[in-house]
């Protein structure tokens, strides 16, 4: 992986000489570094287009302060534990046609937040409450939580917690193939690492910049052998016409990669929107084929599939789920879905 390069890098200022800040800096390239108090009073205060990601992209280095730890929304996650989302960082070096970022925040500036510790003390406080006992976290809600982990270099921490709290289940949720960092730790039982895939043919036309499902593939094998358990997301499940044979391929290659002891679960979505990420992406990405495709206002207002096309589309993956990828039926959740 090449060393990434930001235009300007703005750091706080109490966070000037933080270790953390020091091995970011070393590892990244920038033409600029500017001092200054809160991240909030420059990051996104003036618009900046989605798009220019491709050609300029800030930094920021910074502290969250507020809500470190949120509970998700319903049928966000697997089984009936409580599910939170922890936040360490804003946007992604990646982009997706579909993806809800470019709708939500003004600006494509990546903000890492080094206060794991403060995330972590209140991860501790959840987990000591009776009904959290065997939470899950999930990391990576507003950005992707591997894509620069060489480089944030703050997984350890958050494993000697979930070592710590045997009980508590962590999922990092990617697309990356920035595994380095975890062939590096000891897989825990409860640190589920977790891919986004689809067929080839869509990874291809709509993760525009996100490494291929191949390689994607290459590092679920790789972790396997590591001893990791896998989730696995295929969410957004885009119609194309030739969906089931894609997704009978993918799932033959996947069953001679993870076996069924090491997959955790798998989640199943289709694509949506809301209403204001349906316009970025019309803006951003007017040929995408989705865009062509019947969306309708659905039980949350977001926009999708109609609802006999959506129990089918998420029926038929998930039966090639159990027939070809020959996984049990109770790891397969739809994600989102009412
Ligand atoms: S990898 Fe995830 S967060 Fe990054 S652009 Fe794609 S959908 Fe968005």
């Amino acid at each position: 992986m090449g060393t990434l390069m930001f235009d300007k890098v703005y750091i706080e200022k109490r966070l000037k000489d933080h270790p953390r800040t020091l091995s970011i800096l070393e590892k990244i390239k920038c033409q600029s570094t500017y001092y200054i108090s809160r991240y909030d009073e420059v990051w996104g205060k003036v618009k900046k287009p989605y798009l220019q990601k491709r050609e300029s992209l800030n930094l920021f280095i910074a502290e969250k302060k507020g809500e470190l730890v949120k509970e998700t929304p319903p049928a966000y996650g697997h089984g009936d534990e409580k599910h939170y989302f922890y936040i360490h960082a804003f946007n992604c070096i990646y982009e997706c046609q579909y993806c809800y970022l470019q709708g939500y925040f003004q600006t494509p500036d990546i903000v890492l937040f080094i206060n794991h510790e403060e995330i972590i003390s209140e991860m501790q406080k959840l987990v000591e409450l009776p009904e959290n006992s065997n939470a899950w976290f999930h990391a990576g809600e507003y950005s992707d939580s591997l894509a620069l982990a060489h480089i944030t270099d703050e997984l350890s921490v958050y494993f000697d917690f979930f070592k710590n709290n045997p009980k508590a289940k962590l999922e990092l949720r990617s697309k990356a193939v920035n595994i380095r960092p975890l062939l590096q730790l000891e897989a825990l039982p409860n640190v589920f690492v977790s891919f986004t895939l689809s067929s080839h043919e869509s990874g291809k036309k709509f993760d525009t910049t996100c490494p291929s499902v191949k390689h994607r593939l290459n590092a679920i094998k790789k972790l396997v052998d590591h001893g990791y358990r896998i989730g696995l997301h295929f969410d957004p499940i885009i119609y194309e016409d030739n969906f089931q044979t894609a997704y009978k391929d993918i799932l033959t290659e996947i069953n001679k990669i993870l076996p069924d002891e090491q997959l955790g679960y798998i989640s199943l979505g289709v694509v949506r929107f809301t209403k204001d990420v349906y316009h970025s992406v019309k803006k951003h990405y007017p040929d995408s084929p989705f865009l062509k495709q019947d969306l309708i206002k659905s039980f949350d207002g977001k926009l999708r599939y109609n609802r006999p096309m959506r129990n089918w589309i998420l029926n038929t993956v998930k039966d090639l789920c159990i027939q070809v990828g020959q996984y049990q039926e109770k790891k397969i959740y739809f994600c989102m879905e009412d």
